[in-house]
């Protein structure tokens, strides 16, 4: 019988540390009757299974099949070994469990075993709010250095207790070699303190916090990668304090429920909306609101959507456990700095915001915001990566040296490659601060430490000014690439999808460093990662103010109409609220090019239609005015659009809007309601879109289009550009895993860079 036996060596790489993999292999091993051995190293994971042939083979698409929820299988290589004759199945331990290649999880969601303990009365850890195991818990934000291992993570400040250490050491127990196991009795604690930072002597501090919540206070909470504040969203009076003690803040709160039953009373869910709310990564997801629902109006003031998170943590379900149908959970931050997340900091800074604070004694060692999702046309797309799926990474369509890419300003994320994979940094902020600068700092050298890598490349954007290339030139030694902004969105997108060879770029957004010293942002691109070719864009127009015309979207509606009707501008009711004396100041800095920069962007043409058809004159952030415009959209049925031209000069087809903004202010005159406006300019925008690819597709011979850019985050838009291309043949890629806006861009950066030789 021994005879009939095989044996093989399994090698496996990607996320199997840390995970659960190895109990896994052997519980598997056991119930199938398998010999042999599992081991972790510098690689992964490699296995030695010994057992009859059919038996193997069940074993084998096992291994690739059941894996446990946080592992992620990269490479499965297999080959034949002699036949040893062993009896048992073992979990090796390493003399050196580094880890060089092995991946650190992303932080995770509470799983379902962990989840039936936390509320079972019998449990040792019965709603305890650090219990975690193998499969769920935090990672990322709480890693200090590899080899991931206790000691280098936070948790190193709670040693083990006997019983704790017993599951730990056991290979069949869920919580063998669990980094951050822990108990009430050895791990951390939470605690409550009141407005001045005292401590609370409350017996139950979550209990407690639930009844101020109750109340309506605005309650401090520490999360996995930060604070949040906290109000019961269906209280409006808590809500509206909220927003006046968070000044100057107009963005939309996020929501957490309980499940899925609570969001249902206040949003609509599809399928892929609902897999996304329960996925492990437990992302925010904008979901439409229902027409009626019971929460407060302030939570998103002139939005259609909520965003909205199930609990990420144990800490979180105990809060939500009976009661709020939502609370509101927005990010802890001042004004435009990164999100707090040390304990200190967080009493200090949001002195005079929250009633209290919910607190606990395990660092957080690496801040990390909450990602934001959305699903267009079916699949879903991470507009803000962070927390649930950092540090994941991205496979590449080809090895290359590793390159650290710098992103551009806004909404800020890092890049290290090593061979064909890319690590994306969590979401660092707009950098146009030192506060959000130290944070990129700090990000870039915790990258490299994780990784245990240098990069030998850097890429950064074609801006001189940013504070992301002024970190690349002071980085001494190392060969440094420029990237002009929108030829990066179109290498993100393209290396998201895998694809190798050129495409069409459509690439809209707000603004870029053109190769021309002009602000770009409304681009036709040809190319892939080893060039591009600018093949057109959005007619020129100037920017009365420079900066100022991004903040306030009234002077772009005035620099369209001066474009589309010279000298005889239409009484639109928005000039109006321009003081006479200012609108002949703007008027004259265009005609004579002061303080006036030219722009093709995209966005600031979103900014002027929200302006020209009344619905904001100014801005609080950056793509307000245009998510207000997408929101404003009435009768997805409506299908009139504009006309358009699109007018060859030279090499460049321009795109040039004067006709759609002559028809579209005559609109505005006639009183049709902005919600019917907004939709047929979204309509014009796609069929030139489509157009534009027809010409191209006639010069290029090429059927690929790349959609990116800020722009992008427009689910109407994207989705109409995507009906429109699909039924002319075109193959269309759009984002997932990565962000349309400059979020990826550091993504298409680092490829472009790797490709390049460097001067
Ligand atoms: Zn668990
Ligand atoms: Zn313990
Ligand atoms: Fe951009």
């Amino acid at each position: 019988m021994q005879s009939e036996r095989q044996r093989k060596k399994i090698h496996i790489e990607g996320i199997v540390q840390g995970v659960g993999f190895r109990p896994f292999v052997y519980q598997l091993a056991q119930r199938l009757g398998i010999a042999g051995w599992v081991f972790n190293d510098s690689e992964g994971v490699k296995i030695e299974a010994e057992g009859e042939p059919a038996l193997l083979q069940v074993f084998l698409g096992a291994l690739q099949r059941e894996t446990p929820p946080l592992a992620a299988i990269s490479r499965f290589a297999l080959e034949e070994r002699p036949v040893r004759g062993d009896t048992q199945f073992t979990i090796r331990v390493s003399e050196n469990e580094t880890a060089r290649k092995a991946q650190i999880a992303p932080d995770t969601y509470v799983c379902e075993d962990c989840r039936r303990e936390l509320f079972a009365p019998t449990d040792r850890r019965y709603r305890y709010p650090f219990i975690n195991c193998t499969n769920c818990g935090p990672r990322f934000t709480i890693v200090t250095g590899v080899p991931y291992d206790r000691p280098k993570t936070t948790m190193a400040d709670f040693p083990m207790c006997a019983q704790c250490r017993r599951e730990y050491d056991d290979p069949r127990d869920r919580r063998f070699h669990a980094q951050p196991n822990a108990c009430p009795y050895c791990g951390p604690q939470v605690r409550l303190h009141d407005a001045c930072g005292d401590l609370l002597p409350v017996e139950d501090p979550v209990r407690e916090a639930v009844r101020r919540l109750q109340e309506g206070q605005i309650v401090a909470i520490k999360g996995l990668g930060g604070y949040h504040l906290a109000v019961d969203a269906g209280n409006d009076a808590a809500v509206a304090e909220l927003r006046r003690r968070k000044v100057r803040d107009e963005k939309p709160f996020a929501l957490m429920s309980a499940g899925l039953a609570q969001v249902r009373t206040y949003a609509e869910l599809d399928t892929a909306e609902q897999s996304l709310l329960e996925s492990v990564e437990r992302p925010i997801v904008l979901l439409r609101q229902c027409s009626k629902h019971p929460l407060s109006a302030l939570v998103a003031p002139r939005n259609r959507y909520f965003g909205v998170m199930l609990p990420c943590t144990p800490l979180h379900e105990l809060l939500l456990e009976n009661g709020f149908t939502a609370l509101v959970m927005t990010s802890a931050n001042i004004c435009d700095e990164p999100i707090v997340f040390q304990d200190e900091e967080a009493i200090e800074r949001l002195n005079g915001v929250a009633d209290s604070y919910l607190i606990h004694n395990r660092r957080i060692y690496m801040r990390t915001d909450d990602s934001i999702t959305r699903v267009m046309a079916g699949r879903p797309v991470v507009m803000r990566r962070s927390r649930g799926y950092v540090p994941r990474g991205i496979f590449l369509p080809a090895g290359q040296p590793s390159v650290l890419a710098l992103g551009a300003e806004l909404k800020s994320a890092v890049c290290l490659t090593q061979d064909e994979r890319a690590f994306l940094s969590q979401h660092i902020g707009d950098l146009k601060n030192m506060e959000v600068y130290r944070s990129l700092i700090a990000t870039v050298d915790h990258l490299q430490e994780i990784l245990e890598l240098q990069p030998q490349i850097l890429a950064h954007d074609l801006h001189p000014d940013y504070l992301s290339t002024r970190y690349a030139e002071e980085r001494s030694g190392i060969p440094r690439v420029a990237v002009q902004h929108h030829h990066a969105h179109l290498a993100s997108c393209l290396a998201e999808n895998g694809v190798e060879d050129e495409a069409i770029g459509i690439i809209f957004d707000g603004i870029g460093f053109g190769e021309d010293g002009r602000i770009w942002g409304g681009e036709f691109l040809v190319g892939g990662f080893d060039g591009y070719r600018r093949a057109g864009h959005f007619a020129y127009v100037p920017m009365p103010g420079s900066d100022a015309a991004t903040k306030e979207p009234y002077r772009m509606a005035l620099s369209y109409l001066r474009h589309a009707f010279d000298a005889q501008l239409p009484e639109l009711p928005f000039l109006k609220r321009i003081a006479e004396g200012e609108r002949r100041l703007l008027l004259q800095m265009m005609a004579q090019g002061i303080n006036s920069p030219l722009t093709s962007s995209c966005g600031r043409l979103f900014d002027g239609v929200a302006a020209l058809v009344g619905l904001r004159d100014r801005v609080s952030f950056e793509g307000q005015a245009a998510l207000e415009l997408e929101m404003a959209i009435d009768g997805p049925a409506q299908r009139r659009t504009y006309p358009f031209a699109l007018v060859q000069e030279g090499e460049m087809l321009i795109f040039d809007h004067a006709p759609l903004i002559r028809a579209l202010a005559l609109d505005v005159l006639d009183g049709i309601p902005a919600g019917v406006i907004s939709a047929c300019f979204h309509n014009t925008l796609a069929q030139m879109v489509r157009r534009v690819c027809d010409q191209l597709r006639q010069t290029t011979g090429l059927q690929r289009v790349a959609l990116s850019g800020g722009v992008f985050q427009n689910r109407f838009l994207t989705e109409r550009c995507l009906e429109l291309l699909e039924s002319g043949g075109f193959q269309v890629f759009t984002h997932s895993l990565v962000p349309p806006n400059d979020g990826g861009l550091a993504l298409g950066q680092a490829v472009i860079a790797g490709r390049r030789p460097a001067g």
